[in-house]
């Protein structure tokens, strides 16, 4: 069963106090864009995504993993930009069902998407929903405040799912242009399943709620460490960090011998909890025999981003007495920027010697030791 997901990310935010934008600010080097994005991309059923946005916003949009994503300009409200990416869908093949979010919730959790499409194989609409839990007044004139029994009341929240052509033609036959949610449309609900929203699933529309969200995922950053230590010797070729160094003498070891990014897969796995670099890529297998331990990295990175881990920060140091690496650095950076899918200022790369001491000094092997920070989103 295909779905489309339709990701509103047209608004300008007005109660939202920011020079950037709020679906463009960072949390941990992710915008809340990459972050809805990443999720919705872990589903092999959402079969197409549309985002829908802002033109005044098109400069923010290169700094989001936006790759196999349509993208389309939003209207004057969130109904028209919804609309305008209903009329794109309603083109396509194989147009069934919709999910409609607003990327002002990137907090949703993988379990509560896994709910709605779950429930969507039985029931038209499916919307997640919140009961109210604080007392509930409404003002009726000026000192007049009325009781309101809250039991009748809840929250709506996004995603929320419904069939393509249905909520097509309403959309399309709607007379009036504001609406809070897609939700609001439907007059008969006797086909709806109401299912249990999140609290985390909070929607950010003032600064606070985006401290609120940033607090969450700092309670959620793990930790791990990472050492490794390589022979050089004449003969074979010395990669740093992905990259190739010029250098007589190159490292010793089963695959391309990279002492950073053997020690960058150990924190790495050591942050996750997910063993060391050994259990994953065996030293006696042949099929690891010289291999670029750029293959190998890109291989945990898919691993840990299965488990909805993505990378904080990475520092690293290099010790080594030969060959001088400063000039390298830049280069370092960003290879391990690409393979890591981190922004480069959140990797630290520092060039150390042992003052001509011991093995290193005496230019017999390269260490490296590396902390890597990363967060858990889901
Ligand atoms: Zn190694």
């Amino acid at each position: 069963m295909g779905f489309s997901f339709i990701l509103l990310a047209a608004g300008d935010g007005e109660r939202f106090k920011s020079k950037i934008p709020k679906q463009y600010l960072k949390i941990a080097g992710k915008t809340l864009v990459d972050i809805s994005i990443n999720k919705i991309k872990q589903f092999n059923q959402i079969k197409r995504i549309v985002f829908v946005y802002n033109k005044k916003h098109t400069k923010y949009l290169k700094e989001n993993n936006l790759k196999g994503v349509k993208l389309i300009l939003g209207g004057n409200s969130r109904s028209e930009s919804t609309y305008k990416a209903l009329i794109y869908l309603k083109k396509q093949k194989n147009f069934k069902h919709v999910l409609i979010h607003d990327v002002a919730r990137p907090n949703f959790s993988k379990q509560l998407l896994k709910n709605i499409l779950v429930n969507s194989k039985k029931n038209k609409t499916v919307i997640p929903i919140l009961k109210i839990q604080d007392a509930l007044k409404e003002r009726k004139k000026k000192n007049i405040i009325l009781n309101i029994k809250k039991k009748n009341f809840f929250l709506t929240q996004t995603p929320q799912c419904f069939n393509g052509s249905e909520i097509y033609k309403l959309h399309k036959e709607k007379k009036e242009r504001y609406v809070d949610d897609d939700f609001s449309l439907l007059n008969n609900i006797s086909k709806v399943k109401f299912i249990n929203g999140e609290k985390r699933n909070f929607k950010i529309t003032l600064q606070d709620d985006f401290n609120l969200l940033k607090d969450l995922y700092k309670s959620n950053l793990r930790v791990g460490l990472g050492f490794d230590v390589h022979r050089l010797t004449k003969g074979r070729k010395l990669y740093l960090g992905g990259v190739k160094i010029p250098s007589k003498l190159g490292t010793l070891g089963h695959s391309d011998g990279d002492p950073i990014l053997h020690a960058i897969i150990d924190a790495i796995l050591g942050a996750c909890g997910m063993g060391d670099i050994g259990d994953k890529f065996s030293n006696k297998s042949k099929k690891y025999e010289n291999i670029s331990s750029s293959i190998l990295i890109q291989k945990i990175l898919s691993e840990i981003k299965n488990k909805n881990y993505f990378i904080n920060n990475i520092d690293i140091n290099i010790i080594a007495e030969y060959p001088k690496l400063k000039k390298y650095k830049k280069d370092i950076t960003h290879k391990i920027a690409n393979l890591c899918d981190v922004s480069t200022d959140r990797i630290n790369i520092k060039a150390k010697t042992t003052e001509k001491l011991g093995v290193i000094g005496n230019e017999k092997a390269i260490a490296s030791e590396v902390i890597v920070s990363v967060i858990k989103y889901d």
